[in-house]
């Protein structure tokens, strides 16, 4: 089939490219120039596992291409999938100008039929608003369908979770898109779940606030297992291989981030109180989220009593592994927060070190990992690269002007980094 994304973002650039991989044809548009510019000339905009080879073949096999213009590609297909983005309100709402906007944009394009596909994660009711804006701006006699498409990747794993969805969800206002939509997503040979548009909507902000509230709820088993002894690792198996339970998202840490989790988290509170229901439970998820770091930070300064004046080393800037997404990275947070009690810092991230750049000044930034901790007063691990588990440590230790890391994501086993020499400060495991 003939489909057109509008977004080439960390979703717009994954599904247009994955979609081409599937045998349809596919046109990518950004209204950044610059971005449209890069990939025409065979770079990338992001980081993403995978993703490059692909994109490079797809183009190659003339099933994708990239334009900044929203006319091109409404015009030359059926289906347009809107992938912008949804920014939070300072009030925690969503902002959702970038829709509108782009519904306009296809309202003025539309020259046959269309299926308008929303694939950025909005509010329940947006769906019905961007129906009534296209109605509105659209000056051709033309029919068209909206459809809500929720997109569940994750960051650094995005072209897997794509090609292998658990599920894909089709929210609408009328059947007569369901076939097509079928047909687009036929190769992926996932469970379809087709819904009314209102469910779809709510489908993804009441599964990314789940897994926020997961993560919290491990959270909040860490300190007790800190003021008890106990190991949270252990904890979080046993609970785990409870089929009812899981073990994914059960990985005690200083806290989650990134552009998805908090946002959503926020907006699913917003959203609720907007219909007159106080959804507590999420709010106490987020305060478990912010006392997280804050209890991490406080390691470090009871550790070091006073960290004016000292240098730490930070291994990891983006939000999670496998990315160089820095939008509202906990490590980021935790440097800034470092910063600003004093210290210096040497910083090393295996992709985000460019990103990072344009938001966490006054820092050195360190080509090798193993380098970092040179004349440092301590390490800090802020991001889970499964490369920083292959640290020297015998290096990293000569280097320490004190044998002492900070390991917010514990990637090391407690005993052997003591049996190593290192003061090693974790979550959850033992005694604070
Ligand atoms: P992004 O910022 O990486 O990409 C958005 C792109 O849209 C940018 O390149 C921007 O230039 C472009 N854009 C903005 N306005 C435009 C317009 N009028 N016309 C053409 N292009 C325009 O954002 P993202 O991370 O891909 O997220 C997009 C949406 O998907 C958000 O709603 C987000 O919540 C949702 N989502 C994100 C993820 C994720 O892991 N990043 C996962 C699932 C859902």
């Amino acid at each position: 089939m003939n489909l057109t994304i509008i977004g080439t973002g960390y979703v717009g650039l994954v599904t247009g490219t994955c979609f081409a991989e599937a045998g349809h044809k596919v046109i990518c548009v950004d209204k950044d120039a610059d971005k449209v510019k890069l990939l025409q000339g065979g770079g990338m905009p992001i980081y993403e596992p995978g993703l490059e080879e692909l994109v490079q073949k797809n183009v190659r096999a003339g099933r994708l291409q990239f334009t900044s213009s929203t006319q091109e590609g409404v015009e030359k297909s059926e289906v347009v999938f809107i992938a912008v983005p949804t920014p939070p309100m300072p009030d925690g709402g969503v902002d959702l100008s970038f829709i509108e906007g782009v519904s306009r944009e296809i309202a003025g394009a539309m020259n046959s039929y269309k299926i308008i596909v929303d694939k950025s994660t909005v509010p329940v009711k947006t769906g019905e608003k961007v129906a009534e804006t296209i109605k509105r701006y659209c000056k051709a006699k033309v029919d068209f369908d909206v459809v809500s498409n929720p997109e569940f990747l994750r960051e650094g794993f995005a072209v897997d979770d794509f090609m292998k969805p658990d599920r894909v969800v089709i929210g609408v206002l009328s059947q007569r898109p369901v076939p097509a939509m079928k047909e687009i997503y036929a190769p992926y040979q996932a469970p379809i779940i087709v819904t009314d548009i209102n469910s779809a909507e709510l489908i993804k902000h009441a599964a990314n606030s789940f897994l926020a509230l997961k993560i919290s709820y491990i959270n909040a088993v860490s300190v007790l297992c800190e003021l008890s002894g106990a190991n949270v690792q252990e904890v979080a198996q046993g609970m785990g291989m409870d089929a009812r339970i899981g073990r994914k998202f059960l990985d005690a840490s200083l806290g989650f981030g990134g552009s998805c989790f908090p946002k959503d988290l926020s907006a699913f509170i917003r959203i609720s109180e907007s219909m007159g229901y106080d959804f507590g439970l999420l709010k106490e998820v987020q305060k478990i989220n912010a006392e997280q770091m804050n209890r991490f930070v406080k390691k470090i300064s009871d550790t070091l009593w006073v960290i004016k004046g000292k240098t730490l080393g930070v291994l990891g800037l983006a939000f999670k592994q496998n990315t160089d997404d820095v939008r509202m990275s906990p490590a980021i947070d935790l440097c800034q927060r470092l910063q600003k009690e004093g210290a210096r810092l040497r910083v090393y991230d295996p992709q985000a070190m460019e990103k990072a750049k344009a938001i966490l000044s006054d820092v050195t930034y360190v080509a090798d990992m193993n380098d970092v901790a040179e004349g440092c007063d301590a390490l800090v691990i802020a991001t889970e690269w499964p490369q920083f588990k292959k640290l020297d440590l015998d290096k990293v230790r000569k280097n320490l002007a004190h044998p002492i890391i900070f390991d917010g994501r514990n990637l090391f086993d407690v005993g052997e980094m003591e049996r190593l020499g290192f003061l090693y400060k974790s979550i959850g495991r033992g005694k604070a």
